[in-house]
């Protein structure tokens, strides 16, 4: 059996879309776009979104709107995928790295408190895995030291906290539509806020720096080519039409998972907590302490299960300790969970025959790596 790691959910009506767009000759600044974003406005519950090229485009045009620079501190995980350290580095602010908590690997209220300096600007929280983070904690520590905001929810379209969904958290949040997320656009991501000035500054940045009512060539501020083409807007709106589907479809293979391996010794499932709905972007369980994740996951592999070490914390990159230097040691729960978590594959259109096989084969190779 061959199971692949991630696989998108594409149906007829998506190709056929996309077509169409080819046939009507506009490729990029047409209807699709703007219909998309009114989807995914409606959606979240919020004024504005503006669609663009990735969620790294999406988080970085986020930075520069909320003016984060030079001597600028920001508070964010290193348990996250590189988009979101990435974004700070490109303005030259700050990133100061807060710890996790251990049971659904979001931001450590009690460490991000205590990070806070005179320096500190903003937050970058990330909805990890589809989990939120603790919401009421990080704005009310916001609020506390008048911090800006930004929700890094590239992995939790769909998810909600305490009844509401994420990306109405802080001063704007960004998703993201890569082929392994919960919708795909191909590349693709989504800055969504109430604010009308970061809006406008998104907008704007996203198209070279024009502005909406200007001429062609006139160029009022740094800007980029983050535009979402026609044909990635045409897929986002026909996906978008079975989101919720895609969202049950992921939890049932989720609970699918859970089912087979509760009670498993050496393995934790994820944890989700009573007051949110999860999206789940991934599954990842987490080895007993002490277990060797890496054998476990070559076994695996040589039973055709294709597996991630989710997350390789960011202050371990090369890039990052030979700036910042040797931070080993600083981040604990972040450094023990990355050495024990695995994701398995996953997908909306795993069948229980593949989540089966999966789980047949990690009780295997665990019990081959705690044998010895
Ligand atoms: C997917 C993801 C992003 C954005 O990724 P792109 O590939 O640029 O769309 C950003 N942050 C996190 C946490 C992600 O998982």
């Amino acid at each position: 059996m061959k199971i692949p790691m991630a696989c998108a959910d594409l149906s007829n009506e998506d190709i056929a879309a996309v077509v169409d767009v080819l046939h009507s000759g506009q490729l990029s600044l047409g209807p699709k776009a703007i219909e998309f974003e009114q989807q995914i406005a409606d959606y979240v519950g919020v004024k504005h979104a503006v669609a663009v090229s990735s969620g790294t485009s999406a988080l970085h045009l986020l930075v520069r709107a909320l003016g984060l620079g030079p001597g600028d501190e920001v508070l964010v995980p290193s348990f996250t995928f590189a988009s979101s350290v990435n974004v700070l580095l490109y303005e030259g602010a700050t990133p100061v790295f807060v710890d996790i908590i251990p049971d659904t690997y979001t931001l450590d209220p009690v460490d991000l408190e205590r990070k806070v300096t005179p320096r500190t600007k903003a937050i970058m929280a990330v909805d990890v895995f589809g989990h939120p983070a603790e919401w009421d904690e990080i704005l009310g520590i916001a609020d506390r030291h008048a911090l800006r905001v930004i929700d890094d929810s590239c992995e939790a379209l769909g998810a909600e906290y305490k009844g509401r969904k994420l990306g109405q958290f802080g001063d704007a949040a960004a998703f993201a539509f890569y082929p392994n997320k919960q919708m795909t656009t191909g590349e693709g991501g989504i800055i969504v806020t109430d604010d009308d000035e970061i809006a406008v500054l998104c907008r704007s940045m996203r198209n070279q720096g024009r502005d909406e009512m200007g001429a062609w060539l006139e160029h009022v501020r740094l800007g980029y080519n983050y535009r979402m083409d026609e044909m990635s807007a045409a897929l986002g709106v026909s996906q978008f039409k079975r989101l919720e589907t895609f969202l049950q479809k992921r939890e049932r293979v989720a609970q699918m998972y859970t089912e087979r391996l509760q009670g498993l010794e050496g393995v934790h499932p994820p944890l989700v907590k009573p007051y949110v709905r999860m999206s789940w972007f991934v599954y990842v369980v987490t080895l007993a302490e002490g277990l060797a994740r890496d054998p476990v996951m070559a076994l695996m592999a040589e039973q055709g299960v294709p597996t991630r070490g989710y997350f390789a914390p960011i202050h371990t990159q090369r890039h990052i300790y030979e700036r910042f230097g040797d931070l080993s040691g600083m981040l604990p729960m972040t450094e023990s969970v990355a050495q024990r978590t695995i994701a398995l594959p996953f997908s909306a259109i795993m069948t229980e025959t593949q989540v089966t096989y999966v789980c047949e084969v990690l009780k295997a190779c665990l019990a081959k790596v705690i044998l010895g």
